[in-house]
């Protein structure tokens, strides 16, 4: 077939904006939680031999019309050998006719969907006037979440915590001459306990966030911890906080944190339901978005790419 337009990793970057990317990730959270789109929870093939997973992610915006389904594979040993431990392709589809208009590198659409998918539930449930971020992690999505929830706000200071050291200050460097202030804390409690906003952004399979370092009114965007036998936050966490997710079909099907935890934990409502009016939040209580990502933020990002690479 002729004509399939291959779109790089370098056109993403050039064309996908937050300031178009948020709000359509928003929209499409609330298409989603009124029934208008059309997504199975992915599928996911384990490859034991290496640790890895490969999944296939596809979506259909019936309002939109638009189609797209990413294959993503997560190798968490790559980061060990200096390789990406994400990898991912979408395959952007005509609707109407099901071929294939392009293909696309979509490591960082992956990255700032999610982080845009964050920025949005940091608008509906963060505590008014946070003033402090701790992002836990320093890869890929920590420094996509940085810039994402800077757009939405610019917090008097950005706390970074993670595993290695020599990574956490290497983002802090990277990241200190678009904010007020960033430093590297060793003390994951230190930066939880002063936290406003707090995101989980690692491949740990065992919490790094407890309940008892958490401020009152605190928010977690919670996006590691993405198998169902993986964690990012205690039970103590889990249980003190009101809990949104982005798809409730998603997270008791994958998110480790839900299914593990004990005594059962309840889902309060769907992130599009939040912005919709339909599920009240108290900003005063403390809050966690569990995210899973969904293939329809695939499908948001890549059709705003696509419009912006045919616009040029
Ligand atoms: P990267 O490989 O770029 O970064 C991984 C980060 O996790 C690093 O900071 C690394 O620290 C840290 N880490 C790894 N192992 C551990 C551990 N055992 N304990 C504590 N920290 C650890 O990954 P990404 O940034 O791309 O992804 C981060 C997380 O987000 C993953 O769990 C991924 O699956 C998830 N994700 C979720 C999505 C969603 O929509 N919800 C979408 C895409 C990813 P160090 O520097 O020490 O190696």
């Amino acid at each position: 077939m002729s004509g399939i337009k291959i779109i790089t990793t370098s056109t993403v970057r050039k064309v996908l904006k937050y300031e178009e990317l948020i709000p359509a990730i928003e929209r499409c959270l609330v298409k989603y939680s009124r029934g208008k789109i059309q997504q199975p929870v992915r599928s996911t093939v384990e490859v034991e031999k290496y640790e890895g997973y490969i999944a296939i992610m596809p979506a259909y915006d019936k309002e939109e019309d638009t189609f797209a389904m990413k294959v993503v594979s997560l190798y968490p040993n790559n980061g060990e050998n200096g390789l990406p431990t994400h990898a991912a392709t979408i395959l952007y589809m005509q609707a109407r006719t099901g071929l294939l208009l392009a293909t696309m590198e979509a490591e960082v659409i992956t990255d700032m969907r999610t982080a845009a998918t964050s920025a949005v539930a940091t608008k509906y449930l963060a505590p008014d006037n946070a003033k402090v971020l701790a992002i836990f992690g320093a890869g890929a999505q920590a420094k996509s979440h940085f810039y994402a929830l800077n757009h939405i706000h610019m917090f008097e200071e950005v706390i970074i915590w993670n595993r290695t050291t020599s990574n956490g200050k290497k983002l802090c460097e990277e990241i200190s001459e678009h904010c007020k202030s960033v430093r590297f804390c060793s003390s994951a409690e230190e930066a939880a306990s002063k936290a406003d906003v707090i995101v989980t952004v690692t491949l740990s399979t065992t919490p790094i966030l407890y309940g008892r370092w958490l401020k009152d009114g605190v928010h977690i965007n919670s996006v590691g911890g993405c198998r169902p036998t993986w964690r990012e936050m205690d039970d103590e966490c889990m249980n003190q906080c009101e809990l949104y997710v982005d798809s409730r079909e998603g997270a008791l099907k994958e998110s480790g944190d839900i299914i593990m935890c004990q005594p059962k934990k309840s889902i309060n409502g769907e992130i599009g339901e939040v912005i919709d009016g339909r599920c009240k939040v108290d900003r005063n209580k403390k809050t966690i978005f569990k995210s899973l990502g969904m293939a329809i933020e695939d499908v948001a990002a890549a059709h705003l790419v696509w419009m912006n690479v045919n616009d040029e």
